[in-house]
């Protein structure tokens, strides 16, 4: 069972009273005439200050995402709704969060601005998660729960058997991140939102929707918590520029479904060609637009390939990944040339 919103908000944050901007103030679409927020007249399509709240996104996403609009914040990037939840929900000094350990580095770097303790919990050699173990590195101090499904850097989805039982468990928030959702079939958490007041479900459009330049991240969660969020972010925290082409790409969903399946087709064949290299020693299962592998010489192996002009992730130091490289999907000609080259290695 969940605590009650106010137990686990940071209490500045449930007394904030929020700033209000002079777009706030006036909703409705009589207007013609805007002398109120000290704008410039001349240089029309950028000289308004964009919709704080961004209504006309947000109505769009909502159909797409099959959310209310009242479920979504939008933010720059999905960074932002990761350290949203860090100054919405812990008391730097006194409040901590835990992980799937190892996973995506921003949730640890936001808990160390924040000054707030991260507890990384190990996964098994899988990267499966243990329900229990999460459960039992808690205590009355811990406000949020890391899961990132598909998680990076390891690519496999997360039993959602188990992720269930930490939501049906944990009295703190739960954040789902799925950046990577979009190239799976798995049914995304989002659809559980009505019976997990205590849901936070990450998504984004730097990867599937190949606009990682927008700075364009979502979160979905109970009108509740999006409140919160919209109350501390900045007023104007997504410029028009991007609404304007986050809303042009989401007009044209098709064009992403068709990207997400040749991607998982060229996964599929390059992760074959790299599993018969004399270096590879294992690729890990991967549900995302990218590959876990363990190599003979990880360090080695990037620095080659670097000095051939192809940049890998080097994992070799992250936990449980020694001597691995974490390999995004390219085009056909990109994979190729990355296979040809480790041929030659
Ligand atoms: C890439 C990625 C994101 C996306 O971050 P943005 O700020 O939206 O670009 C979020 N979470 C994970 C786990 C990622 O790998």
């Amino acid at each position: 069972m969940m605590k009650k919103l106010e137990e686990l908000v940071r209490p500045n944050i449930w007394r904030l009273k929020p700033y209000s901007s002079a777009r706030d103030e006036y909703s409705g679409h009589e207007a013609h005439v805007f002398l109120d927020a000290n704008e410039n007249p001349f240089n029309t399509t950028v000289n308004r200050y964009p919709d704080p709240l961004q209504r006309d996104l947000k109505q769009v996403i909502a159909k797409v995402k099959n959310v209310a609009a009242e479920q979504i914040f939008l933010g720059n990037g999905s960074d932002e709704a990761i350290d949203l939840c860090y100054r919405c929900f812990t008391e730097p000094g006194k409040d901590n969060v835990v992980a799937i350990e190892p996973t995506y580095g921003m949730y640890r770097v936001c808990a160390d601005i924040n000054d707030v303790e991260y507890r990384a919990v190990l996964m098994n050699e899988r990267f499966e998660m243990n329900a229990s173990d999460m459960l039992d590195a808690c205590d009355e101090h811990t406000k949020l729960i890391w899961i990132c499904t598909p998680n990076n850097p390891s690519g496999n989805s997360i039993n959602s058997a188990e992720i269930l039982t930490i939501l049906d468990t944990f009295p703190g928030i739960v954040v789902v991140d799925e950046a990577y959702g979009d190239f799976t079939q798995k049914p995304s958490f989002r659809t559980l939102l009505n019976r997990y007041p205590n849901l936070i479900v990450l998504n984004t459009m730097s990867k599937a929707w190949g606009a990682a330049a927008i700075r364009m991240g979502m979160a979905f969660a109970s009108k509740d918590i999006i409140d919160i969020f919209n109350k501390v972010k900045y007023p104007y925290n997504v410029n028009q520029l991007t609404q304007n082409k986050a809303l042009e790409l989401l007009k044209d969903p098709f064009q992403t479904h068709q990207w997400v399946r040749m991607l998982i087709q060229e996964r599929n064949r390059v992760i074959v060609a790299f599993q018969q290299l004399p270096l590879c020693v294992k690729v890990y299962p991967t549900d995302a637009n990218f590959f876990l592998a363990e190599v003979n010489d990880a360090q080695a192996i990037y620095n080659y390939l670097m000095e051939n002009g192809i940049i890998v992730r080097n994992r070799n130091r992250v936990a449980m990944c020694g001597n691995c490289l974490r390999i995004t999907v390219g085009t056909r000609n990109e994979n190729n040339e990355l296979l040809g080259a480790l041929r030659k290695y």
